[in-house]
């Protein structure tokens, strides 16, 4: 079964554990990571036959053009992360509305093709913000993948969907990031920090089961910044926190390489288009 591979592209400075303190004026006097580690993920993607979705802060793109728009010409799929990575659920929805046109005219005035997938950053969709899908489809957006079923300490939306559906805003669609049901709990399986900290064996296992018992593909995700072994200290950042963002990075070039031999991925459209009326034959209702 084919699974949707993403990437969410950004700086370490952008990540929640790693951005306290900072503000988006600081941004352009940090030190970079992404060159250095996509090119490092762009060696390793260029192993194996196959093409990803990359989700693009507008920000990066206007930092870096040029690569946004070669990943683009290598075939992979370019989707927005919004302008500048606030979560939906501290904006407005004016202004929600605003970071998603800025966002989707810089991506596709960088790769000159239609953008049309979305992810919030750090899964802020969720039933604080029920007002989002129908900001997204006005936007004109196709897609959403911004739903984390979980329960976390900084984002997710326990009761949420869990596969792939309909959303009232149609034609919108909503495909959540992947979790294994346990009981009455959904468990974290779609990768971020939970695939780097966990041993790959239990990511393995749960795509496995996934795919075979619950006939559904896998959307799976991780950050560029989390394969550099050498992120710079951020000022405010506590020590849990850095702990938490940096523990087994190391590990991460030889995890994905098993999760690319392994399993069959592509990208979100892809995946949309082999299974969207397989498997999404139910609709959100609240
Ligand atoms: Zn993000």
């Amino acid at each position: 079964m084919l699974n949707a591979l993403t990437i969410d592209v950004e700086e370490y400075f952008h990540a929640r554990r790693l951005s306290r303190g900072i503000d988006v004026d600081d941004w352009p006097t940090l030190p970079p990571q992404l060159p250095h580690v996509m090119h490092v993920l762009l060696e390793m993607l260029d192993q194996y036959p196959v093409k990803v979705t990359f989700f693009v802060l507008g920000w990066i793109a206007k930092q870096y053009p040029q690569l946004i728009r070669s990943l683009s010409q290598q075939g992979h799929e370019i989707a927005s992360h919004g302008y500048y990575h606030h979560n939906i659920t501290q904006l407005s929805q004016q202004a929600f509305y605003q970071d998603l046109k800025q966002a989707k005219h810089c991506l596709e005035d960088c790769i000159g093709l239609p953008v049309i997938g979305y992810r919030a950053p750090n899964f802020s969709l969720n039933h604080k913000t029920p007002w989002a899908w129908e900001i997204l489809a006005k936007a004109g957006y196709s897609y959403s993948s911004s739903v984390y079923p979980i329960y976390h300490d900084h984002y997710g939306w326990p009761d949420g969907p869990r596969f792939m559906l309909r959303t009232p805003a149609s034609p919108l669609i909503e495909v959540p990031i992947s979790t294994l049901r346990f009981g009455k709990i959904s468990l974290p399986c779609g990768g971020g920090g939970y695939f780097r900290l966990l041993p790959y064996a239990y990511s393995a296992q749960a795509i496995r089961i996934l795919n075979q018992k619950e006939k559904q593909p896998v959307i799976f995700y991780f950050h560029p910044w989390e394969l550099s072994t050498a992120l710079p200290t951020t000022a405010s950042v506590s020590w849990i926190n850095w702990r938490l963002s940096t523990l087994n990075q190391q590990k991460m070039h030889k995890k994905l390489n098993q999760l690319l031999q392994q399993f069959q991925w592509g990208t979100v459209s892809d995946v949309l288009k082999q299974s969207l009326y397989a498997s999404c034959s139910h609709a959100y209702t609240r």
